[in-house]
């Protein structure tokens, strides 16, 4: 990061800028010898005032313990240290990890980063137990990323995620929506999910093909078990991967391998076997499973 390119203080001192515009997105690449890969999803945030909404609508709490996947060259990790969090970042790429430490100590010394090169679709262990989640999530894995976390992490409360549009308004969708599928069922397992906002194709670079939105949770009391979260997700993955039949029909292989052994079942948990599965809550679903 060149000096010439440092705000001015009043005292006439150069400052080193606390969060990456532009030209340190465009001096950071250059140092890494970084060309972005659609293969991991990285599209990187070079606007302070975007990276400052995020924090803000995820209403950080100085001193918490957060939760970032692909921290990628730092936008929006530098974003949650200025307001206090204490960050753990999960980053698959080597490089971006291994840089992001230096980064951090130049930018915003003495602040609390924890940097795990890892693969969040793996990751199971964390150096320190995160309350919420702040991500600019990778867009090809980021509907099982956020069931991965949600289901190994319970001490995650909320989150505010950058998504895609189409994805964000899937996990927010409810039952009867024309959106509503597996990651709206799913994710409702786990709590309850918002549009929290927009986000233009210009903040970032490379600019993506497709829209972004804000998607924000609250983790709600789970419904049930470990065991039958397993099996209400099979249920839901069945019920959607034939949307378009009945649930009697759709749900046949998973229900007792015959249409009148999945009507019975579904007699028994009180859906309607006629009725389709973008019209069940996850409670319909999780009925479903018990009653099997
Ligand atoms: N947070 C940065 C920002 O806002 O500028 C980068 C976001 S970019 C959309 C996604 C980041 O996730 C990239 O840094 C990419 O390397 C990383 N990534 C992709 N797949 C991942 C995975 N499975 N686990 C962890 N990080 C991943």
């Amino acid at each position: 990061m060149n000096a010439h390119r440092h705000e001015a203080e009043g005292n006439g001192a150069v400052a080193t800028p606390r969060l990456l515009g532009p030209a340190e997105i465009r001096d950071l690449a250059q140092l890494l010898d970084v060309t972005p890969t659609k293969k991991l999803g990285q599209n990187f945030v070079h606007d302070a005032n975007t990276v400052r909404r995020i924090v803000q609508t995820a209403g950080v709490v100085r001193g918490e313990t957060v939760l970032e996947i692909g921290p990628g060259l730092g936008s929006l990790t530098l974003g949650l240290l200025e307001a206090g969090a204490s960050v753990v970042a999960v980053e698959i790429d080597r490089r971006l990890a291994e840089q992001l430490p230096h980064t951090v100590r130049i930018m915003q010394p003495g602040t609390e980063l924890a940097v795990v090169h890892d693969d969040a679709l793996r990751v199971t262990e964390l150096p320190r137990e995160p309350v919420r989640l702040v991500a600019n999530l990778p867009y090809n894995v980021s509907v099982p990323v956020l069931l991965h976390l949600l289901e190994h992490f319970p001490s995650l409360r909320s989150g505010i995620v950058m998504v895609q549009a189409e994805v964000g308004h899937r996990l927010a969708a409810e039952p009867g929506s024309k959106v509503y599928g597996a990651p709206s069922a799913k994710a409702a397992w786990y709590g309850r999910w918002r549009i929290a906002g927009q986000v233009s194709r210009m903040v970032f670079w490379p600019v993506p093909n497709v829209d972004s939105v804000l998607v924000g949770f609250e983790r709600g009391d789970a419904p049930g078990t470990d065991a039958e979260r397993a099996a209400t997700f099979a249920i839901i993955d069945s019920a959607f991967q034939q949307r378009r039949k009945m649930l009697r029909q759709a749900l046949s292989g998973v229900l007792g391998g015959s249409s009148a052994a999945a009507t019975a079942v579904l007699a028994r948990a009180e859906i309607d076997p006629e009725s389709r599965g973008e019209q069940l809550t996850v409670d319909d679903f999780l009925r479903i499973a018990r009653a099997r």
